[in-house]
C-alpha cells in the first residue's frame, strides 16, 4: 500500500488514476466488470485494440498483488471470461504488464495490457 488515499474530511479521496476510474470519479470505455476485476480501453492505444485489465484493489505493481492470496488470479479470471465472452479465446494477442518506470510503467496501479489486431514485433523495445 502507498500514500495514494487521502481523507479529506468523511470522504476518502484518492490520487491514483486508475482508482478514480474504479471509483467512477473518471470516465473509461468499460468492456469488463465484476466485483474484483476493470477492463477498460486504454486512452491512448497502441494497436487497434488496446484494453487495460487491473484489480479494483489499488496495489502499485505485481509483486505487490502477489501479497494479496488470489488477486492475480482473479485479473486472470476476468481476462480469460472477457476473451471467452468476446468470442477471442483463439485470437492472438499480447498480455503485458510494465513494472517500473524504467520498465514503461506509468500508472502505478497494477494493470495488464491486453494487445492485438495487427502485428506484433519481439523483443518489444
Ligand atoms: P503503463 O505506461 O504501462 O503504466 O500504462 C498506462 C496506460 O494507461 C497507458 O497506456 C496510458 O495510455 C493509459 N491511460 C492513461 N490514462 C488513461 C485513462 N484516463 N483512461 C484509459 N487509459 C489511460
Ligand atoms: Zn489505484
Amino acid at each position: 500500500m502507498n500514500l495514494t488515499k487521502l481523507v479529506t474530511g468523511d470522504r476518502l479521496m484518492t490520487e491514483c488514476l486508475f482508482c478514480r476510474i474504479v471509483d467512477g470519479e473518471i470516465p473509461a470505455s468499460k468492456v469488463f466488470e465484476n466485483d474484483k476485476v476493470l477492463g477498460f480501453k486504454d486512452i491512448n492505444p497502441v494497436a487497434p485494440v488496446h484494453l487495460l485489465f487491473i484489480p479494483k484493489l489499488h496495489v502499485e505493481n505485481f509483486f505487490e498483488a502477489s501479497q494479496h492470496e488470489g488477486l492475480i488470479e482473479e485479473v486472470f479470471q476476468g481476462i480469460a471470461t472477457f476473451l471467452k465472452d468476446n468470442g477471442l479465446s483463439k485470437d492472438h494477442f499480447r498480455l503485458v504488464s510494465n513494472m517500473g518506470e524504467r520498465a514503461g510503467q506509468s500508472v502505478f496501479h497494477l494493470h495488464f495490457h491486453l494487445i492485438g489486431d495487427r502485428p506484433l514485433s519481439w523483443p518489444p523495445g
